[in-house]
């Protein structure tokens, strides 16, 4: 039951995308096995804060809304891809209290319409380098994920995107029943479960990230960097040239007026709400997507699993707790928590896919607002509003995205031309029907 067999090559590669010779994390600041020691030895009392707490200056280069992973992956681009360091993150909470520190983990590149495929591939690839580009271990774990199938039209459908997955040169299998088992006997083969086993595609890099670690990570890189990371501070409107219609040339906050040359939007599932201070309405809405993970159980479960028919996936921790997750709540929504009948949902599809998960107590749920957007794929594009540049819409994907989204965003801003891997993910589709529908779903891609 093979994949069409194509050569694998590697149609685009982040190595030649990346300045070699481009700053890292400053000296001063930089984590070793011999730091370690020499702070041990002092009594470990000397450490440097992993960021600075500055007060806002009147102005900067560029401003983005949004200390989440794609607004602190974007500082950290711009001051060691472009050189542009004065640079303010403004984020109304606290670093990784947003979608960053909430979702599930889960990274891969197993998307296939023209738009996503290579854009993903693309952050999947820079992943890879990233731990020890910012000199901090965001614990990158290439476990793989199975995409499970439980009926015919579903493996076809998982055959047909294997298939253009390995057409544009990223790795996919697809898995037999037997395959499936011998990779992962944990999951139901039962005669009688409900959804039963039919085979899998496999993403053998697709893996797990810890998630805040990406937050703290990125943000003491950019900050060394000369980045000002600005925390409890909500952007409330924009600053306009001339008359209310003018170009953006700042942004109102809780702490004050700051003038930007730029702007750029990254607040994930506040996008709408926040892009309509400056006037514009966007083709996006914000849903619950909701969470849950177990107390600590023994080793049981190697890789990311999910489930094409039910929507559900699920992974362990390095701790050991199961995490696990469904759909989204299907109404709109600001508010960021959970709810039972939402967990119940899910903790029941955990029952069915994965069974030694019913022995296993559910320790948390929490919720996160998530940026939907018509097509179900991002946008990182300049609006109609000079000055305001628009990164949203990253629906179940966002933080897989997170590299790619901040290295095409920071070319973006600082040149004014879209990067190539992102010149598809525009605005304007949506006026000219160029829809690049695919609703990215979580763990699980849909059946496109
Ligand atoms: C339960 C759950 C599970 C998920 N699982 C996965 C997964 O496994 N894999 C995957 O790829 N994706 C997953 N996602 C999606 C992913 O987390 C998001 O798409 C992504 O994190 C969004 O980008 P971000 O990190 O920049 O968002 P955020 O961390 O939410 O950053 C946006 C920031 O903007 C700030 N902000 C908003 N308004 C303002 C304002 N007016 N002024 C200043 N700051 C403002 C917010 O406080 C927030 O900190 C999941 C999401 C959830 C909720």
């Amino acid at each position: 039951m093979g994949v069409v067999s194509v050569k694998r090559v590697r149609l685009i590669s982040a190595k030649r995308e990346l300045k070699s010779e481009r700053p890292r994390v400053a000296e001063g600041a930089r984590y070793s096995a011999l730091a370690i020691l020499r702070h041990g030895l002092r009594g470990d009392k000397d450490w440097k804060r992993s960021w600075r707490e500055p007060e806002p200056k009147s102005g900067y280069d560029i401003v983005i809304v949004g200390g989440g992973g794609h607004g602190l992956a974007t500082a950290y681009f711009l001051a060691s891809q472009h050189g542009i360091r004065n640079v303010a993150v403004i984020e109304r909470g606290y670093l990784g209290g947003g979608n960053v520190g909430r979702n599930t983990t889960i990274i891969r590149s197993n998307y296939m319409l023209p738009g996503n495929t290579l854009f993903y591939e693309l952050s999947l690839q820079l992943w890879e380098g990233l731990s020890r580009e910012l000199n901090y271990n965001l614990m990158v774990s290439h476990r793989g994920q199975i995409n499970l199938a439980h009926d015919p039209h579903s493996l076809d459908a998982l055959r047909r995107r294997g298939n253009i997955m390995r057409a544009n040169g990223i790795d996919a299998e697809l898995l037999t029943r037997e395959e499936v088992w011998r990779l992962s006997p944990n999951l139901n083969f039962s005669a009688a479960a409900r959804f039963p086993i039919r085979g899998a595609l496999w993403q053998p890099r697709a893996g797990t990230v810890r998630h805040d670690a990406v937050a703290w990570g990125l943000a003491r890189a950019a900050d060394s960097l000369g980045v000002d990371i600005i925390q409890n501070c909500e952007v409330v409107g924009f600053l306009r040239k001339g008359d209310s219609d003018g170009a953006v040339i700042g942004v109102r906050t809780t702490r004050g007026d700051i003038r930007a040359e730029r702007v750029g939007l990254a607040a994930a599932g506040h996008t709408s709400h926040v892009a309509r201070l400056a006037g514009l309405r966007l083709p996006i809405e914000s849903h619950l997507l909701q969470a849950a993970v177990t107390e600590p159980v023994k080793p049981c479960l190697d890789q990311v699993v999910s489930s094409l028919a039910t929507h559900f996936y699920i992974s362990q921790s390095d701790r050991g707790g199961l995490v696990f997750g469904g759909h989204l709540d299907h109404y709109n929504s600001y508010a960021a928590r959970g709810n039972l009948p939402a967990i119940e949902e899910i903790a029941a599809q955990a029952r069915d896919v994965f069974p030694p998960a019913s022995g296993a107590r559910i320790l948390r749920h929490w919720g996160g607002v998530m940026d939907m957007s018509m097509d179900g794929s991002p946008i990182i594009d300049r609006t109609s509003v000079e000055g305001l540049y628009l990164n949203g819409g990253w629906c179940y994907g966002g933080f897989k995205a997170t590299p790619a989204s901040g290295f095409c965003f920071s070319h973006l801003l600082a040149t004014g031309e879209s990067h190539g891997v992102a010149k598809l993910l525009t605005l304007d589709r949506f006026a000219e029907g160029r829809l690049i529908d695919e609703t990215g779903h979580g763990a699980t891609p849909n059946l496109h």
